[in-house]
């Protein structure tokens, strides 16, 4: 199927009217450089009709049985799944992750739109024995109405799909505003709720910036849930903003997530875990590794074993099946990654791989960053605190399962930590003692099911979850609703016999 995008100018979708914007800004193809397309850039006005769109269409959403909304993500999901090839070039285009990753990002769309769907006839709340006699006692979810969406570019489908499709099948309204650096996936996703039969109204995509769109959903009193997925600072501010609204607000942010590497690890599979979460999507993902916490005593093997393996990472545009480290999203993050380069040297750590711009050749017009590792880092090292966001992973030895516990637990972040040991004792202290959201033994720290609830603590969240059952808690409200039959005042209690 060709990789094709049916306009050059994107539009808003309000209240199922696609509606054009008076400015605009170039969406960049970060491989090449390239105009794909020009995305809206929305006014704090166009985010109010939005919400008034959303507000009609959600009385009626609400009333049509939870059943019924699954069908529509069933459908979607069918759809995502028949142009999956098409929508995961149209990924690699706008974001620049590799086609292999691009496809798996959108079969996390897909996964999360079945397992979403039968919630619709689970959506499960409690009954429960009442205290008194002939009163019924039950507990049960509500919609929370208007929910404001706020996503990030580095994963454009999937952590959408994590929480537009909890909020629909719960019965609520979407106002998603998308990162302009990647808004081709959301046209699209929105096209297919259209032609999955979503009434008008329940999705709304408003395209802009965070201080001009962003904020005016974080100011509105009629949406009454923000999700969003973003940097620490960004949610920070935003969790302020909220609380001053009294508003629910889920954030997923930051991490700088570590591979713990024991005496006794299968060496080769935990070399292929970490140069799997570290260079996978050129480090820019939430669980990307960023350091790999080593035992002394087989720091060296490490090293070498490593160096070999990044030797095998070509570097270039992701749609060439080939190519297994993509760009970088844009200068201003090259910049940065740049930036913390200098820090590490300075810091004292050791450079053993990469720390440049690749800019040869057919990489000439696009952002690209080489692959690169540093050794000898200390865990209050500032490469090894703070998130980079890039293809650069820092070694930290440690003499001990006690001090790499302590290590991994240093950091402000707490999303996801990872340990190759075949000790099935240190196994089992290191699940119980990680202290992030998310723990693999044996596996990189990257590659979380949508099953499961995602998201870690610390700096890292609010306690709330993306995705898994969890992401419910986010979209809905409690009722307890209680049935006296008894024909007479019953007093809580008070009248208990
Ligand atoms: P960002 O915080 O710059 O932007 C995220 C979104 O917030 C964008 O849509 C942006 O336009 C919007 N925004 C910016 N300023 C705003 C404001 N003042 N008010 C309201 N909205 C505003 O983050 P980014 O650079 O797009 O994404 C990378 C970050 O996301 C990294 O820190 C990464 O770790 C994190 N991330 C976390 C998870 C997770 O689930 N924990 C997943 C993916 C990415």
């Amino acid at each position: 199927m060709a990789t094709v995008l049916d306009t050059k100018n994107l539009a808003n979708l309000i209240g199922g009217e696609w509606v054009p914007a008076e400015k605009s800004t170039a969406v960049i193809n970060p491989a090449t450089g390239e105009e794909i397309v020009q995305v809206p850039l929305s006014t704090k006005e166009t985010v109010d009709q939005a919400v008034q769109a959303a507000k009609a269409a959600q009385k009626e959403w609400a009333l049509v049985p939870a059943p019924q909304r699954a069908e529509v993500l069933y459908r979607v999901g069918y759809l995502l799944k028949e142009n999956k090839e098409r929508l995961s070039k149209l990924l690699t285009m706008e974001n620049g992750k590799v086609i292999e990753e691009a496809r798996g990002e959108v079969q996390e769309g897909i996964d999360m739109a079945f397992y979403m769907a039968g919630e619709g006839r689970r959506l499960f709340g409690q009954t429960t024995p009442a205290e008194l006699k002939d009163k019924f006692a039950m507990s049960q979810r509500v919609p929370v109405g208007v929910v404001g969406l706020i996503t990030p570019w580095n994963f454009p489908i999937a952590i959408a799909t994590w929480k537009s499709f909890p909020a629909i099948v719960a019965g609520n309204a979407v106002i998603w505003k998308p990162a302009t650096e990647t808004p081709i996936m959301a046209y699209e996703l929105a096209k297919i709720f259209e032609e999955a039969g979503l009434p008008k109204g329940i999705v709304n995509v408003v395209f802009g910036s965070g201080q001009e769109v962003g904020d005016a959903m974080v100011q509105h009193e009629d949406i009454r849930v923000i999700s969003f997925t973003g940097s620490n600072e960004t949610g920070r501010n935003i969790a302020a903003e909220c609380g001053r609204h009294l508003k629910k607000v889920s954030l997923e942010m930051g991490g700088k997530n570590a591979v713990i590497v024991m005496e006794d690890a299968d060496l080769d599979l935990a070399v292929e875990g970490i140069v799997w979460s570290a260079f996978g999507t050129s480090g820019q993902r939430c669980t990307a590794c960023s350091r790999v916490i080593v035992h002394e005593s087989v720091k060296e093997k490490l090293e070498q074993k490593l160096l070999t393996a990044m030797e095998q990472l070509t570097v270039g545009n992701g749609l060439d099946e080939s190519i297994k480290v993509g760009p970088i999203i844009n200068k201003s993050s090259i910049e940065k990654i740049n930036r913390y380069i200098e820090i590490g040297k300075d810091e004292g750590a050791k450079l053993l791989a990469g720390g440049y711009v690749l800019n040869e050749g057919e990489m000439k017009d696009g952002n690209y960053f080489a692959p690169t590792l540093f050794t000898d880092a200390k865990s209050d090292m500032r490469i090894a605190q703070e998130e980079i966001f890039g293809p650069v992973v820092s070694l930290i030895p440690v003499g001990s399962f006690e001090e790499a516990i302590k290590v991994n637990n240093s950091v402000s972040y707490g999303l996801s930590s990872s340990i190759f040991t075949k000790d099935v004792n240190r196994v089992f202290k290191a699940q119980r003692d990680l202290d992030t959201g998310i723990v693999y033994i044996n596996a990189g720290t990257t590659g979380a099911e949508i099953h499961l609830p995602f998201g870690g603590s610390k700096g890292t969240g609010n306690g709330h979850r993306d995705s898994g059952v969890q992401a419910l808690d986010v979209y809905t409200e409690w009722k307890a609703v209680y049935v006296d039959f008894s024909g007479k005042l019953q007093r809580a209690q008070i009248d208990v016999e």
